[in-house]
């Protein structure tokens, strides 16, 4: 059942985040970046595809720079309905703390086949663990590889990697792309106050 893992995790009478229903948009194929403050600061990288959203857990969040290696850990679907999820998941649900949308926008992959939906593209290269694409966002433009890291002990570890193309930068930090207002910033600041860290011994 697609989307059963997402909706057993959750209690849609505590937390605003959509329930899981398989649902496709009508042009493009999206893709979301969502910064996310939970037990740790970390980035949701999501593709949508096969009408769900595909996972990535990115600790560092994405990078514009070919030499960094993005860690991505692939996590449960997501409903297509979480692309637009921002706000507070309350304390005592999965995921607890604050999520706002990083980056936003369409994507294809980047060897089209004759006769092929980029749907049915994407899903073969996810079948082989190897993603090719070309994102068009605010932020993160361009081509990207997503890879599998083989015979990892533990997970599912991925590898998101920028390729060089025009949009490739030698510098790239997510945090110094955030927004001025950001909430979750301002979640993260609040979370120190009230959990202060250990004296120095
Ligand atoms: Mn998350």
């Amino acid at each position: 059942m697609p989307l059963e893992e997402y909706n057993k995790k959750r209690d849609f009478t505590q937390t605003a985040e959509p329930e899981g229903k398989t649902e496709k948009s009508a042009g493009k194929l999206r893709f979301v970046v969502q910064r996310h403050a939970a037990s740790r600061l970390h980035y949701d990288f999501r593709l949508e595809m096969d009408g769900v959203l595909k996972s990535w857990a990115i600790p560092k969040g994405p990078s514009l720079n070919p030499a960094d290696k993005r860690l991505a850990m692939m996590v449960e679907d997501h409903p297509f309905a979480y692309r637009t999820f921002e706000g507070t998941i309350p304390a005592g649900n999965y995921g607890a703390g604050e999520v706002e949308i990083w980056d936003e926008g369409t994507y294809e992959p980047l060897e089209k086949v004759k006769g092929k939906t980029d749907d049915f593209i994407m899903q073969q290269e996810l079948q082989k663990e190897s993603l090719k694409f070309v994102l068009h966002g605010k932020k993160l433009q361009g081509e990207f590889a997503l890879v599998k890291i083989k015979n990892a002990s533990e997970g599912n570890p991925w590898l998101l990697i920028k390729h060089k193309d025009h949009f490739a930068t030698d510098h790239y930090d997510a945090e110094e792309n955030t927004a001025p207002d950001s909430k979750v910033t301002a979640y993260l600041g609040t979370k120190k106050k009230v959990n202060p860290p250990p004296p120095h011994p």
